[in-house]
């Protein structure tokens, strides 16, 4: 059975990647299982496909028969093509005819850019569709039997920035909602995020985790301390791109894993 097969049983109306059009759709954290099945419409269907470094070759090897693969994004954290030229190949693309699918790790609009391509394509007038992807903070806690919410525990979730581009958010503000943190682009400035949060009045204690590679065959889990994780990340030799976790709800991963590994059969020791 074809991709399309598929997606004709399980969808009454297939959307349609018409020419001329684009669509700025998430591909989830990497582990296809977690694609909605518009943006498999979307692979199905595209001419070309402009995808980010996020964007697992598992998922691109998904795409149509006769579509071509355009890589732009960032590799090893440097820019390799600025926002505007992005911008300006997805509305060349779509002014000549091609089914465009602008593919981006997570959530295209979670610390992903898509915002900034929606408005340029917008102030263009080339027709396009957002189509939203499982975020890597969300599938991130998943990987780790982490609940990004808890009766009784939290009441909100906050998702954070760890990258300082634009200065960074206030962490010692964000630290006395008492609310849980679920930090993105972490890694570089894990050290100074944790002193932050602590200085907003976390308890060293406060637990703490580090998520790797979330769905990819190479994901690791790190559980620690706010005190503890700057070092131990560091010792682990942790990689980008990884997410990180502050607050009680980490606390639970210690009374679902056993019985999330057998039922998955995964080792909770990974
Ligand atoms: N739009 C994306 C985020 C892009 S910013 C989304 O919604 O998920 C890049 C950051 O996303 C990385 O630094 C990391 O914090 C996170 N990330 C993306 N994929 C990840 C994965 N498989 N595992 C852990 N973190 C991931």
């Amino acid at each position: 059975m074809t991709n399309w097969d598929a997606l004709s049983r399980l969808r009454d109306s297939m959307p349609i990647l018409a020419p001329g059009h684009v669509w700025l759709a998430g591909a989830g954290p990497g582990d296809p299982g977690l694609l909605t099945l518009d943006a498999l419409a979307g692979l199905a269907q595209a001419s070309v496909i402009v995808h980010d470094a996020l964007v697992d070759r598992r998922v691109l090897a998904l795409a149509g028969a006769g579509a071509r693969l355009e890589f732009a994004g960032k590799r090893g954290g440097k820019p390799s093509a600025t926002q505007t030229d992005i911008s300006e190949r997805l509305i060349a693309l779509a002014r000549a005819g091609e089914r465009v699918l602008r593919l981006k790790g997570g959530d295209p609009c979670v610390f992903g850019r898509g915002g900034d391509e929606a408005m340029a394509l917008a102030a263009a007038g080339v027709p396009f569709r957002l189509i939203p992807g499982v975020t890597a903070g969300l599938a991130a806690l998943a990987a780790a039997s982490i609940p990004a919410t808890l009766r009784g525990v939290n009441q909100a979730v906050i998702f954070a920035t760890g990258q300082s581009a634009d200065g960074g958010p206030d962490w010692a503000a964000l630290a006395r909602t008492g609310q849980p943190l679920v930090i993105y682009m972490v890694m570089h400035n894990l050290a100074n995020i944790a002193a932050e949060l602590m200085r907003g009045g976390l308890a060293p204690d406060t637990p703490a985790a580090v998520i790797a590679a979330a769905t990819l065959p190479s994901e690791r889990i790190l559980i620690s301390t706010l005190g503890r994780v700057a070092a131990e990340a560091r010792e682990a030799k942790l990689e980008p791109p990884a997410v990180g976790a502050v607050g009680e709800i980490v606390r639970v991963r210690e009374r679902l894993v056993a019985v999330a590994a057998i039922a998955t059969g995964a080792d909770p020791d990974r």
